[in-house]
């Protein structure tokens, strides 16, 4: 099989090939990935690329930034409405380049505030952003965030490990769900409006924890942290992005030297025989190998590593699992995240009882890790954790019910 061909099953992982350094302003074509003509990324090109671009198309190299305003600080939602440039470069641009950001298929509201989008990628795709309203305190507002259509690595836990990956998304589609969830929350009277971004923030953490695992479109996502970090548009502190992975052990490495995000690992097993069982990744990268690439990690001052760990009923929920997991983790500054298993037909687990989750909770406790219990949210609404691919899911209880599938 080319290393080309697309990955579209976990075994196909041990071919994912190392992660090419990351280049400036590199313009991603689409053309290898989808049938529409390639065109240039907007949204994911920085200063340079657009600089390249304007130069390519004879234009003069000052209108980069004049651009950059409009796409990052104004976060217009198409070409046409640049209304500073003429009509003829506005022309120019559209023939070669577009904003590639996903558009509104349909917003559900839980009663909790969640909101859960999907949006439909410029091929079609159907991906998935959630909004957490006043998440950790009033005033702080997440998003999270998809960096890939489905998702290759195959955890037996997660619904969309069912849909397997069909493709990564390109930065300005990563960068186009934040710019299209705040022109929704504008419009809805949800959010502060403001049109250069920097003054008020109806969005203030970014957490890529949707679809898809980010150190495996590590291009894609790091593309998308340096615009969201940058000096343009919405200007975001690194620690207020979290970049959530199931260990692909090389990029984290990585990772920490092209950015200062904030990391968090899903460790979701005590032993690498539990943990390989539900997430194949385990069999690649073992724990010894995750656990030493953390060791390594550039962590600055005051910051800590976030672990995540699914209970799932009778596999990894046990006293002496939450005893292991306090020497695996004993080491590190950091956090663990107890995250109870989200019930959902397409995989066979079940949430451990409330006591079950407390017992594990006092057990790492006592062992020295600050633990908190993840609370769900828009449960109502499939938004919670490992729910992503609705549309997928929704079909399995259809079936379930016995009710015709309609696609
Ligand atoms: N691919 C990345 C980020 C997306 S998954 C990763 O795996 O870290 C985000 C989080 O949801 C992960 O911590 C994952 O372990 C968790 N998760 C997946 N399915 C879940 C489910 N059914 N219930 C609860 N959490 C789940
Ligand atoms: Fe992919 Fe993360 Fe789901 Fe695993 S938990 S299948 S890595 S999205």
């Amino acid at each position: 099989m080319s290393s080309d061909a697309p990955i579209r099953s976990s075994e196909d992982l041990h071919r994912v090939p190392e992660p090419e350094p990351l280049p400036h302003g590199k313009r991603f074509a689409t053309k290898a990935k989808t049938d529409v003509p390639s065109v240039v990324d907007l949204l994911g090109l920085d200063l340079q690329g657009l600089e390249d671009l304007l130069v390519d198309m004879g234009e003069k190299k000052f209108r980069a930034k004049q651009l950059q305003q409009w796409l990052h600080d104004k976060r217009v939602a198409s070409v046409d409405d640049m209304s500073n440039l003429s009509k003829a470069l506005r022309d120019k641009l559209k023939q070669q380049a577009a904003l590639l950001h996903p558009t509104i298929e349909d917003v559900q509201q839980s009663v909790d505030g969640t909101r859960k989008y999907q949006l439909k990628t410029f091929d079609g795709h159907v991906i998935e952003a959630v909004y957490l309203p006043n998440v950790s305190g009033e005033g702080k507002h997440a998003l999270c965030i998809s960096s890939q259509v489905g998702c290759a690595l195959g955890c037996t836990f997660c619904a969309t490990a069912s849909l397997k990956l069909t493709r990564h998304l390109l930065p300005g589609e990563i960068v186009g769900q934040l710019y299209t969830v705040m022109r929704d929350l504008e419009a809805e009277g949800l959010a502060p409006t403001s049109d250069v971004g920097k003054a008020k923030r109806s969005v203030t953490r970014l957490v890529y924890m949707g679809m898809g695992e980010p150190l495996h479109n590590y291009e894609g996502v790091v593309a998308s942290i340096r615009q969201f970090t940058g000096e343009h548009g919405v200007g975001l502190a690194p620690h207020r992005i979290t970049v959530s992975t199931s260990g692909m052990v090389p990029a984290i490495a990585r990772l920490g030297v092209d950015t200062t995000v904030q990391i968090a690992i899903s460790l979701n097993g005590s032993h690498d025989e539990g943990r390989a069982e539900v997430m194949p990744v385990n069999k690649r990268w073992n724990l010894d190998a995750l656990l030493g690439a953390l060791k390594a990690f550039p962590l600055k001052a005051r910051r800590r590593i976030t672990f995540e760990y699914v209970l799932l009923e009778g596999v990894n929920d046990s006293d002496d699992d939450a005893r292991r997991v306090v020497r695996l983790l004993e080491p590190f500054r950091c956090r663990l995240n107890l995250i109870p298993y989200n019930a959902h037909p397409l995989s066979p687990f079940k949430r451990p009882s409330e006591e079950r989750v407390h017992a594990f909770q006092r057990i790492v406790k006592a062992g020295g890790l600050d633990a908190f219990i993840r609370t769900t949210r828009g449960d109502d609404i499939d938004a919670a954790c490992g729910m992503l691919g609705a549309k997928k899911l929704e079909a399995a209880r259809q079936e379930q019910r016995g009710l015709p599938v309609v696609e």
